[in-house]
C-alpha cells in the first residue's frame, strides 16, 4: 500500500515511475483491519499531529480514487470507542483522555451500540474509524493499472546501490533499474534488501486477525486486549502482536486469543459464526514510528518504511510526502521524529 500510495502520489505531479514489487505471504497491507486510529494508536509531538493529519486527508483521498477508478472506497469516520469493562479500566481511560475525547455513560453508550450495553462506559474519540483497506487496494491497483505514468515490474528485488546522484535496484530476474530517485518501500522485508542501510531497524511483527459473519456494531471498538471492526455485514477481530519471524501462519492458540478479545468487547459475537482467519506481518520500528524521508548521505534513496501498526492510516499521506521529497516542494509537517538515521 505504501509502494502503490508513493507511486500514485509522485505520477500525479507528472513524473514517470516503475514500480518494483512481488507478492508475498504475510503482506501487511491486506491483512490489516484497516483502523484509522491516530487518537488510540497515539504518538507524542508531531508524530501525533501527522497521525491526525493522515486521518484527515483520507475523504478526499477516497473521493479521488472514486472519480479516478469507480471504486468507492468504504470510509467510516463516526468515531472510536473504547469500551470499559472494569473499575480500573474506566479509570485508566480517563485518566489517560486527550482534550478532544468524551466519555459516554453507560446509558449514552447503550444508545449509541446497544450490543455494548454490559460496559461500564466508552472514551469517544470522534473522527477516527477504519477504511476498508481490500477495497482500498483494489481502487490503489486500478489507478496504477490505468493510468499512464506507473509501469508496474513484478520482480523482487535483491539489493540497491546509492551514490548521490541515483540509485540502482537490481533484481532476481537479473534485471538493473537506475533512478534518480529509488523509494524503499517494502514492507517488513525491507530492511533485508542489501544496501537497505537504516530500513534494518525493521522487524516483522505477526498479527492474527478472525472475522465474523455478523455486524452488531457501527463504531470501531477498543476494549482492553483488543479491537473489533465492523466491515460491510460481517466484523473484524484483532490481534496479536508476536515476534516470530516472517512465519504469517495463523495458531489456535493466536486465533482464540484473538476471539476471546472480541467476544469480550462485544459478547454477541460469540453467538456469531466465526468466518476465515489470517495473519500479516507488520513492519516494525523499535519506537514504532515510520523511517520517512531522504538517506541524509544519499539524496538519491528514500525511505517509506516501517509503518508498524498505523501504515492504512499513514499510506495517503506518506505518499503526499513522498510526491514532496521527490519533487523538492516544501514539506508542511514535521518529519524530525521519523529521521531514517534514528537508530
Ligand atoms: C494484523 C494486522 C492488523 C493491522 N491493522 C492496522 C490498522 O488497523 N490500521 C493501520 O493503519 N495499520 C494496520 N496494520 C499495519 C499496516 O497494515 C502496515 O503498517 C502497512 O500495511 C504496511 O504497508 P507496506 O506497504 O509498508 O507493507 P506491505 O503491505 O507488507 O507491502 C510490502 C510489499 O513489498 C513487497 N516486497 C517485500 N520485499 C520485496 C522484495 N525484496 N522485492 C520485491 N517486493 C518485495 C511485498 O511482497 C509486499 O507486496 C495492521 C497490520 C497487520 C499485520
Amino acid at each position: 500500500m505504501i509502494g502503490l500510495a508513493s507511486a500514485i502520489a509522485v505520477a500525479e505531479r507528472g513524473l514517470s515511475v516503475t514500480l518494483v514489487g512481488e507478492r508475498r505471504p504475510g503482506e501487511a497491507s491486506p491483512a490489516a483491519a484497516g483502523m484509522l486510529a491516530p487518537s488510540v494508536e497515539r504518538a507524542v509531538g508531531p508524530a501525533y499531529d501527522f497521525g491526525i493529519a493522515a486521518r484527515d486527508r483520507y475523504p478526499a483521498y477516497v473521493e479521488l480514487l472514486a472519480e479516478r477508478t469507480g471504486i468507492r472506497v468504504p470510509l467510516n469516520r463516526l468515531g472510536i470507542l473504547q469500551v470499559g469493562l472494569s473499575e480500573k479500566g474506566v479509570k485508566g481511560l480517563k485518566k489517560t483522555a486527550l482534550p478532544t475525547n468524551r466519555w459516554l455513560d453507560p446509558k449514552e453508550l447503550r444508545e449509541l451500540e446497544p450490543a455494548l450495553s454490559h460496559a461500564k462506559g466508552a472514551m469517544f474519540n470522534p473522527n477516527d474509524g477504519a477504511v476498508d483497506n481490500t477495497v482500498l487496494l483494489s481502487a490503489l491497483r486500478k489507478l496504477v493499472a490505468t493510468g499512464t505514468r506507473v509501469t508496474t515490474m513484478d520482480d523482487a528485488v535483491t539489493g540497491i546501490e546509492s551514490s548521490e546522484s541515483s540509485t540502482t535496484v537490481k533484481t532476481s530476474s537479473g534485471a538493473k533499474y537506475s533512478a534518480r530517485y529509488v523509494v524503499l518501500a517494502a514492507g517488513a522485508w525491507v530492511g533485508r534488501i542489501p544496501g537497505s542501510r537504516f530500513a534494518r531497524a525493521v522487524e516483522p511483527a505477526r498479527g492474527q486477525l478472525v472475522s465474523y459473519s455478523t455486524a452488531p456494531l457501527r463504531h470501531v471498538a477498543y476494549g482492553p486486549r483488543g479491537y473489533v471492526v465492523p466491515r460491510d455485514e460481517s466484523t473484524i477481530g484483532g490481534s496479536t502482536m508476536e515476534s516470530v519471524g516472517f512465519d504469517a501462519n495463523t495458531t489456535d492458540e493466536g486465533i482464540e486469543k484473538v476471539r476471546s478479545a472480541s467476544e469480550e468487547i462485544c459478547p454477541s459475537l460469540s453467538l456469531s459464526k466465526t468466518g476465515s482467519s489470517w495473519a500479516g506481518l507488520r513492519p516494525v520500528t523499535p519506537d514504532m514510528l515510520p523511517i520517512l524521508g531522504r538517506d541524509p548521505e544519499y539524496r538519491s534513496l528514500i525511505y517509506a518504511c516501517g509503518h508498524s501498526r498505523n501504515g492504512v492510516l499513514m499510506a495517503p499521506l506518506t505518499g503526499d510526502i513522498i510526491a514532496d521529497l521527490v519533487t523538492g516542494a516544501p514539506l508542511s509537517l514535521d518529519l524530525s521524529q521519523f529521521r531514517p538515521d534514528r537508530f
